[in-house]
């Protein structure tokens, strides 16, 4: 059996053992808002933090030379997860900053345009749209978006609509963070490559739980957060293709990213350099790089696996609920483990408050996609993400835990 030894894995994470409020064990099922750290990346970033913390790129000491060294062996080793080469990978605080960082860039290079267009979904998390929208704003561009079908995939009809000549950026989530919906970004790459237009993708979702390889995407860029995927706040990755990177302008600037200053002017550092201005959050990369080591040994198609097997699940068990809608596609084949569902007649926060009492931890609410819910006519749902962590026992519970809130409120 190649499965993930959970009870194994549950081991490495200390707070999965925490006893809450009522006396219930914790079933935190809200890793798509934020994942659980194993002792492993706490270790590392100690480590790092005891014995080898300096100011990287800059002192000549010996302190200096190993933290650059193990930052940079850090960098080497995220993007070899993604499949990318180290020079392409840019660490930021998070998603949300790797995509204002190549928004704003656009808006310099005069690649964003007024008579130009971007295209998003309406299934973008506000991080993926905002940016966006500024964008458009600053530079006369249009906004224009795929719409999803009832069933919580893009509507690809009008894709000979959307993407055309005038199009200079398709900017996609890879993996939807309330549908669950893996998008075919494969195939709407290849359709923005044909017009020349650059693709992002929001890949938040999506490189922590599957294997992913930058270069069968066909993307141009492509940026995910740390959090997500076992490691710690306040780091996260930006991946470009070279060629691109080294024709954009910074996003911050300052030390670390110059070549020569005078008091008039300056030049910049190539790539990733250029885009990682100031003292970078050294062990949080170190924190990174170790969580990436986790899941590499765990298997990332291991883990995909896990989480279709308790999708299935999830997905069987609130069906049978009488009341209980999901939105987003009722089957695993294109879609990953974020469950966002409904209950007749009550509320996503009560729902979540009777889930609380029972120890279970959920998301409600909008979950950043405003526009996503209000396709669907719902204010907010409660959202249930799963993670190597997570057990069948805890999908039941979760269920258990529906059908509770529904004798309270019903
Ligand atoms: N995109 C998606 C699809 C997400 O799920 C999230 C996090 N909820 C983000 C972007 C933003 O991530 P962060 O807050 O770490 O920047």
């Amino acid at each position: 059996d190649l499965g993930l030894d959970v009870r194994d894995i549950r081991g490495d994470f200390p707070i999965l053992g925490r006893v809450m409020r009522g006396g219930a064990p914790l079933v935190y099922l809200d890793s798509a808002a934020t994942s659980q750290k194993p002792v492993h990346v706490l270790d590392a970033e100690r480590d790092f933090t005891l014995r080898h913390n300096a100011a990287v790129h800059r002192g000549a000491h010996q302190l200096a030379e190993e933290a650059t060294e193990i930052y940079e062996a850090a960098r080497a080793t995220v993007a070899g997860f993604i499949g990318a080469e180290p020079d392409e990978v840019v660490f930021v605080k998070n998603a949300t900053e790797g995509i204002n960082l190549v928004a704003y860039a656009l808006g310099l290079t005069g690649t964003v345009t007024a008579g130009k267009n971007i295209v998003v979904s309406e299934m973008e998390h506000h991080a993926n749209l905002v940016p966006w929208q500024e964008l458009a704003r600053r530079t006369g561009a249009t906004l224009d978006w795929f719409p999803l079908t009832d069933e919580g995939r893009l509507d690809l009809t009008s894709i000979d609509d959307l993407i055309t000549e005038d199009t200079a950026v398709v900017a996609l989530t890879h993996q939807s963070n309330v549908l669950g919906t893996l998008n075919p970004v494969e195939l709407i790459a290849e359709r923005a490559r044909r017009v020349g237009a650059l693709v992002l993708l929001d890949a938040a979702q999506s490189v922590p739980h599957r294997p992913v390889d930058v270069a069968a995407l066909g993307a141009d860029f492509l940026v995910f957060s740390g959090h997500k995927m076992l490691a710690p706040g306040g780091i996260g990755v930006l991946w470009g293709r070279r060629r691109l990177l080294a024709d954009l302008p910074p996003f911050l600037t300052g030390g670390s990213m110059i070549e020569v200053v005078t008091m008039e002017r300056s030049t910049y550092l190539p790539p990733p350099q250029r885009f990682e201005a100031g003292v970078p959050m050294t062990a949080q990369a170190v924190g990174l790089a170790a969580a990436v080591d986790y899941l590499t040994a765990l298997g990332m198609e291991q883990v995909e696996r896990h989480e279709v097997e308790l999708t299935e699940q999830a997905l069987a068990l609130l069906s049978d609920i009488p009341g209980v809608s999901v939105i987003g596609p009722r089957t695993t084949e294109d879609r990953g483990a974020t469950v966002a569902f409904t209950v007749d007649g009550i509320h996503a926060h009560d729902v979540g408050q009777v889930l609380d009492e029972v120890g279970v931890a959920v998301r409600v609410g909008h979950h950043c996609a405003r526009p996503l819910h209000q396709r669907f006519g719902v204010a907010a749902t409660t959202r249930a993400s799963f993670y190597v962590y997570n057990t069948p026992e805890e999908v039941e519970t979760l269920a258990r835990g529906v059908r509770e809130a529904q004798k309270y409120f019903g």
